[in-house]
């Protein structure tokens, strides 16, 4: 089809084309003695993007799933008793994996729409004075269905009921495009990849953790190789990898984090704000909902759309993809039909949603959906051209 196809899925995300060049570069000798100067910078700056000055980061040639793999494996043991909750496909396959790795997983059922239920995990962390709960595990923004969690009152749960498990945080949608502070709200694991805010193909698993993620390590029992804490740190140590790093991406990932710290991440959060609250607009103005069942759940890198009753969402993503060459996100397990959804995170601005916008009207429109035209779009345009200069950042 001419003209250009456009990537409105909540990852992989769009990658500038800055970081596409730094990309393109000779395949590099990995154990050469000029490498460290290049990665151990980098593991600074991407330590950066976390807010994490207590621990280390991970850099794991895998996507965010192995990110969630390596940091049960590295500070837990078989048969630990955690908390989770499930309200999305993200947080039923983070649940999914505990439980196949043999932790004792206590899970949450939670209305997808809505997010962790602070109040419940509250009420566990204050029952558990035996503290047998080891783990406490949040996925910050569940990108199934448009929800963003509020981490921060989790860790201030664990602190009022003086509990001593880990903070485990699925940042895979949310760090380096939501407010996140690994410092400020004592995150152990915080699992990142590289296909979101980070503006980079899949490909890198990132883990950020805290010095007691590190402690944690030393007592952990599960048997690790590949994603061994241990291994990479006596590597990483030295700049190097225990194994073949994906150079190419790390080149990648060198100069998206300079434009990230370049831009500032609360200006990017504002930024991320900014056009959510547009595409919100638009949604109220063609008189459809969100999945997100409350303000407070609404999520500033996705927002999952619900369809009317007898209309089939997939029709909207494949007329948007086949006729307007334009990718909207799919309903993932149980919203699958019901939603669509428009990635909002990376490298984007007013223009890229609004093109967005119309095209999801245009899909709309044509699969029978009763919006007038122009009226998303419109209301999103209004948004951007009154809040130009004073965009905040929800939390
Ligand atoms: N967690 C969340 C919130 C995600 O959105 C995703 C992927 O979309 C994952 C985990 C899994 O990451 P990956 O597909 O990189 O393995």
């Amino acid at each position: 089809m001419p003209g250009f196809n456009h990537l409105y899925i909540p990852g992989p995300t769009n990658v500038p084309d800055q970081v596409r060049m730094a990309m393109n570069v000779s395949m590099q000798d990995m154990r050469a003695p000029d490498f460290p100067a290049f990665t151990k910078p980098l593991f600074e700056k991407v330590a950066k993007v976390f807010r994490n000055t207590t621990g280390r980061v991970f850099l794991y040639p895998s996507s965010g799933t192995g990110a969630w793999e390596a940091a049960i494996q590295n500070t837990l043991s078989p048969g630990d008793k955690v908390l989770m909750s499930r309200f999305g496909q993200f947080s039923h396959l983070w649940a999914d994996m505990a439980m196949r790795l043999g932790l004792d997983v206590e899970l949450i059922d939670c209305d997808w729409g809505t997010g962790v239920p602070v109040e419940q995990y509250a009420e566990r962390l204050n029952a558990d004075v035996a503290h047998e709960i080891q783990a406490v595990f949040v996925t910050h923004n569940e990108t199934a269905t448009g929800v963003t969690s509020n981490v921060k009152a989790v860790r201030e749960a664990l602190d009022a009921a003086k509990h001593p498990a880990l903070l485990m945080v699925d940042g895979v949608s949310a760090v380096g495009s939501i407010p996140f502070d690994q410092d400020a709200w004592r995150v152990d694991c915080a699992v990142s990849g590289s296909q979101k805010g980070f503006m980079l193909p899949a490909g890198l698993g990132m883990l950020s953790v805290s010095k007691w993620a590190l402690d944690a390590n030393k007592r952990a029992g599960y048997a690790r190789t590949f994603f061994s804490f241990e291994d990479m740190i006596a590597n990483n140590n030295n700049g190097y990898f225990p194994y073949t790093p994906a150079t190419q991406l790390l080149h990648g990932l060198n100069t998206s984090v300079d434009m990230m710290l370049d831009e500032g991440l609360e200006n990017i959060w504002a930024r991320h704000h900014r056009l959510a609250t547009g595409v919100r607009k638009a949604v109220a103005a063609w008189g459809l909902d969100l999945c997100a069942q409350e303000e407070k759940w609404y999520s500033d890198t996705v927002s999952a759309i619900l369809v009317p009753e007898g209309f089939d969402a997939r029709d909207v993503i494949s007329t948007a993809y086949s006729k307007y060459n334009t990718s909207l996100g799919s309903g993932l397990s149980k919203v699958a039909g019901k939603v669509f959804r428009i990635g909002h995170l990376g490298w984007l601005n007013e223009g890229m949603v609004c093109t967005a916008l119309s095209v999801a009207e245009m899909a709309l429109i044509d699969t029978g959906i009763k919006i007038e035209a122009g009226s998303g779009v419109g209301a999103a345009i209004t948004h951007f051209s009154q809040t130009a200069a004073d965009a905040t950042p929800k939390r």
